[in-house]
């Protein structure tokens, strides 16, 4: 049993790079990226802007970096973004949009599928008024939670706001998983917005790096802003390698993904008295708060890891988890639970 490969279930953020991956990285030629002379970043840029229909793109070292350089070429100090309340960039980024950018976040409720409405929105912008922060940007995300978002409705958002001066930016780490699930491709969900990012290092499986793409005038002053952000790299084409190769050969592969979170759900529903949702490569369940420290015990000791959020806990599957893997986790659950 020991023997036996960890199944990781955290999050798709802990692939390891495949063996084609590494031989892409070794291949790729470089040059320095802050002169512009990195080969393969520039590929990996312009590759990722045509995805997604955009003019042009940027490399950055993480999502999150690149999220607040978005973030600070769309607002200035004192200006006010829009955005649902479970989102990344207001939960999970250590509140570096308003700690670095001096720019005011202002958290919707959004529902239980991660959406907010028009009325909210609308209602949010604030007057012209010495008193408010100028309500300057809206960011969204698909997928959130995993849950797919409709682009429709963020075409009907990104076009109400922008008749009211503001500026619309889709966080979209998973927005190839949002792709794959609605069946169409990553340049109709990116429409309604005037800049996207889009995460390498999660179910699309590259060990590091994000890219934001938008007009080539936003990705102008976006590159300035990575540099001050200390994002500017150097010989990043073998990071970049691992991106495109990741482009080429891993999207396809994410309804493998949703397909075995869907088997997890289901054979987890099986259990009695456990609450199962499933979307996309998640499932979220929720054991009762006394199996949560036994249960992910119990799953350790069959080399299997969860994660350890309270009250719902998250699986997610992902390149290293094959079918052998899932099966292994379904029976440590019902192992627990006998
Ligand atoms: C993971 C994630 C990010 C940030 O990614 P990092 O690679 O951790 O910086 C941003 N937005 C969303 C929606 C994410 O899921």
């Amino acid at each position: 049993m020991p023997s036996e490969a960890i199944v990781d279930l955290r999050s798709d953020t802990v692939t390891r790079p495949t063996a084609a991956m590494y031989q892409a990285m070794r291949e790729a030629p470089v040059g320095d990226d802050v002169y512009g002379e990195d080969e393969t970043v520039n590929r990996l840029e312009a590759t990722a802007a045509q995805l997604l229909g955009k003019q042009a793109g940027l490399f950055l070292s993480s999502a999150t970096q690149a999220n607040l350089a978005a973030m600070l070429a769309h607002n200035a100090r004192g200006e006010e973004i829009l955005l649902g309340d479970c989102y990344h960039i207001f939960v999970s980024e250590a509140g570096g949009t308003s700690a670095l950018g001096g720019i005011v976040m202002h958290p919707l409720a959004t529902d239980d599928a991660g959406s907010l409405s028009l009325e909210q929105v609308l209602g949010a912008i604030k007057e012209d008024d010495p008193h408010h922060p100028i309500t300057r940007t809206l960011a969204l995300e698909n997928t959130v939670l995993g849950q797919v978002q409709d682009p429709g409705h963020h075409r009907l958002l990104a076009e109400a706001v922008r008749g009211q001066g503001l500026s619309v930016h889709l966080d979209g780490a998973r927005i190839m998983n949002a792709a794959i699930a609605l069946g169409v491709g990553a340049a109709e969900v990116a429409a309604p917005f005037d800049s996207v990012m889009m995460c390498l290092s999660k179910g699309l499986g590259a060990p590091v790096g994000a890219v934001l793409c938008g007009s080539a005038d936003f990705i102008r002053r976006a590159r300035r802003l990575r540099k001050m952000l200390g994002g500017g790299m150097r010989q990043a084409g073998v990071l970049a390698a691992c991106g495109l190769f990741a482009l080429e050969h891993h999207v396809e592969r994410m309804a493998d993904d949703h397909d075995r979170a869907r088997k997890l759900a289901e054979g987890l529903a099986e259990i009695e008295g456990l609450p199962v949702r499933q979307a996309t490569n998640m499932v979220f369940i929720e054991p009762a708060a006394g199996d949560l420290e036994p249960l992910a015990q119990h799953l350790r000791q069959q080399r299997i890891e969860i994660g350890q959020q309270s009250p719902r806990v998250r699986l997610v599957t992902h390149l290293d988890v094959d079918d052998a893997a899932l099966d292994r986790a379904i029976t440590a659950f019902h192992s627990y639970y006998r």
